[in-house]
């Protein structure tokens, strides 16, 4: 049987790039750039309420942290540091070791040291501190939308909830289209580098996680404004095209969660400058609708012309 330091020092103790002292000593020591503040998020996997207690670990790696990385994507921050907290009901290292693997391979994707952890036995719960830099003020909050903005999407937003229904059975997809929403749902790739061009452009940004429209609720909620969703503008065809019908289409787009694509808000004077950001890119980007004065009223505009309010409630671990 390992060691709880056997398991530190073979799986989780890696060369740290920009850490001033990292794994194996009581703290960490981080040296955030100067002019720089720190972003700092926390996020919690538990097995049976976030993924299958069964999921393939090499991608729960990967997931665990980008799901942590996106976050200050989020925010315009560049991610720098992560913090590991486990929680191992068993000392597997073959499952350990896939684990780290995925894990690791997303550090080195988005330039991010492990500074350090915890790792205890208990029921399987995964839990990651990110921390990031941006520089003084120029973070992109919740709160700055403002009335006449016009409202982005990143991305093809419904893959990963289309993914999930096929495990579920609801639907069966055709193979390339499976390969590619399990991808979605698997391993996410949290935007980053355009979250940073998105600095001093967007007016409001956040991550979606819990589903569009939920999430786009808390833009409204912060910046004590409404919106108006346009249908047609949805990126809806690239789901018609893995085979779901118009009703699971929209489901996945407006309510699924887990494609950590970045919703935002930015005046229509940066309409060019966007559709070339993107392009530079290579990301999909969708004008999906616009920011209204009528605090928390969420409008949907239908392809036929109607309007109506919808609810934008989005996931909530305790309703
Ligand atoms: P202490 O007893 O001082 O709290 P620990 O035994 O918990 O120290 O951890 C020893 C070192 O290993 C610390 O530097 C800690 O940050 C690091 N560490 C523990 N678990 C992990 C992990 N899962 N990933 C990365 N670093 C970890
Ligand atoms: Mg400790």
């Amino acid at each position: 049987m390992p060691s709880e330091f056997d398991l530190i020092r073979r799986h989780f103790t890696r060369p740290a790039r920009h850490t001033a002292l990292s794994v194996g000593d009581d703290a960490a020591l981080l040296a955030p750039r100067a002019g720089m503040q720190l972003a700092v998020s926390t996020d919690m996997l538990v097995a049976g309420t976030h993924f299958f207690p069964d999921a393939e670990p090499e991608a729960l790696g990967w997931k665990t942290l980008a799901v942590n990385i996106s976050d200050l994507a989020a925010m315009g921050a560049e991610p720098r540091w992560a913090v590991l907290a486990l929680s191992l009901p068993v000392a597997d290292e073959a499952w350990i070791a896939a684990f780290a693997r995925g894990f690791f391979a997303c550090a080195d994707a988005f330039g991010v040291d492990l500074a350090g952890g915890d790792t205890t036995r208990g029921p399987l719960n995964l839990c990651v501190t990110i921390l990031g830099e941006v520089p003084a003020g120029a973070a992109i909050t919740r709160g700055g939308a403002r009335t006449g903005d016009d409202l982005w999407i990143t991305g093809t937003p419904g893959h990963a909830a289309l993914g999930l229904a096929h495990l579920r059975g609801e639907i069966a997809l055709p193979p390339t289209a499976a390969q590619s929403c399990l991808a979605s749902l698997h391993r996410p790739q949290p935007r980053v580098a355009f979250g940073q061009a998105l600095r001093g452009v967007a007016s409001a940004m956040l991550d979606v996680s819990d589903g569009l429209l939920g999430d786009l609720g808390h833009i409204l909620e912060s910046s004590g404004c409404g919106a108006r969703i346009d249908v047609a503008a949805l990126p809806l065809a690239a789901l018609h095209a893995c085979g779901a019908d118009e009703a699971l289409s929209r489901r996945c787009l407006l309510s699924g969660g887990d494609d950590y694509e970045l919703l935002f808000t930015a005046p229509p004077s940066q309409r060019e400058h966007l559709a070339a950001l993107a392009l530079g890119h290579g990301l999909p980007l969708s004008r999906i609708g616009t920011i209204t004065a009528t605090a928390g009223e969420l409008v949907l505009h239908e392809t036929d012309g109607r309007e109506h309010t919808t609810a934008h409630a989005g996931y909530d671990h305790f309703a």
